[in-house]
């Protein structure tokens, strides 16, 4: 009789646990690049309308997955999908070129449950390089696969794959010559571009489980195998749902260097710092160092925060409120 009132007691705090644990708000928070081009006289209405749609659309499709009971995984991929396929920002359709004219591209996915990381640098044939990374991660005792292999690889699984020119437009294309000449006449003097239209994407599902994600076609005119922070995990991307999930955009190297997504989390688990603290703290970091972006970051509670250093950064969110922002510039 003991252990029978025993075994009721347990499996009714099992089931109160697991409800409790199914109802948390869902949150989503994307971004689609930051830079000191993107002021409100450098777009047209229908581009920034296009921006403001695509950004829309991108929220509700993650939002629509963590409603439904999916997984934060699964947000974040499904909504990074969206905007590797569309050609307003640097990833997948739209991506900028290297130096040599060609598109190499950059992903990488996060869990914060498990800390399983996944991420592919330097493709140009597998049509969603997020949908690789999360290959690696799930299906590969790999963290990181880099072009051919991981190409081959994602091949193998299945992944859709295509020629590289299925990503270049002729509006990149064109910008892509007009850069250039600019870099002719500065030879080698490397400065920072006015636009990063890299995207990310971090999400908070029912489970209170978090995730983050980023893909983008890195810098234009950057050289030929230049890898940037993107695909980094630490520094482009990070997911701890002990602390927080973080996706980056932004001059690169800076972001490296500053090991920046995972320096929020750090800030907050070993400094004790806030969200929006740890974000600020390490913006402020990179800003010293000379970089230029944005970051956006999700902690376990639902709190939101995105901060960046340039004149704008394409971003949006749907809070656990269920209140939608979407915003472009300061
Ligand atoms: N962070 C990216 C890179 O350096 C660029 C971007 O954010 O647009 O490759």
């Amino acid at each position: 009789m003991k252990e029978y009132l025993i075994l009721v007691c347990l499996s009714f705090m099992y089931l109160t646990n697991t409800a409790l644990a199914q109802n948390n708000s869902p949150v989503i928070v994307i971004h689609g690049g930051a830079g000191d081009g993107i002021k409100k006289e450098n777009f047209t209405a229908d581009e920034e309308k296009s921006c403001m749609d695509a950004l829309k659309k991108a929220l509700e499709i993650g939002y629509g997955v963590l409603e439904a009971g999916g997984s934060c995984l699964d947000a974040v991929e499904k909504t990074i999908m969206f905007l590797e396929d569309s050609p307003f920002f640097n990833a997948g359709v739209g991506s900028v070129l290297n130096a040599e004219g060609k598109v190499e591209l950059d992903a990488s996915i996060m869990e914060g449950k498990t800390l399983k990381a996944g991420a592919v640098a330097g493709v140009n044939k597998i049509k969603n390089p997020i949908l690789a990374a999360r290959c690696i991660m799930e299906q590969s005792p790999h963290v990181m696969m880099i072009g051919e292999g991981a190409e081959v690889f994602a091949k193998s699984k299945g992944l859709t794959m295509v020629k590289p020119h299925h990503f270049i437009t002729e509006k990149v294309k064109e910008s892509w010559k007009k850069s250039q000449e600019v870099e002719q006449q500065k030879k080698s003097k490397i400065e920072t571009p006015s636009k990063f239209g890299t995207v990310g994407c971090v999400a908070l599902d029912k489970y209170g489980n978090l995730a983050a994600g980023t893909s983008t076609g890195g810098m234009m005119n950057k050289k030929f195998g230049r890898v940037g922070d993107s695909p980094i995990i630490g520094a482009g991307t990070y997911a701890d749902n002990n602390s927080c999930a973080v996706s980056a955009t932004g001059h690169g190297e800076y972001f490296i260097r500053s090991n920046a997504a995972f320096r929020v989390s750090a800030l907050m688990q070993m400094k004790g710092l806030s969200l929006s603290e740890a974000v600020q703290g390490t913006m402020q970091f990179i800003r010293q160092l000379g970089g230029k972006g944005g970051l956006i970051a999700l902690d376990k509670k639902g709190n939101l925060y995105m901060d960046f250093n340039t004149e704008g950064m394409f971003r949006g969110y749907i809070d656990a409120q269920k209140k939608m922002e979407i915003k472009i510039y300061k």
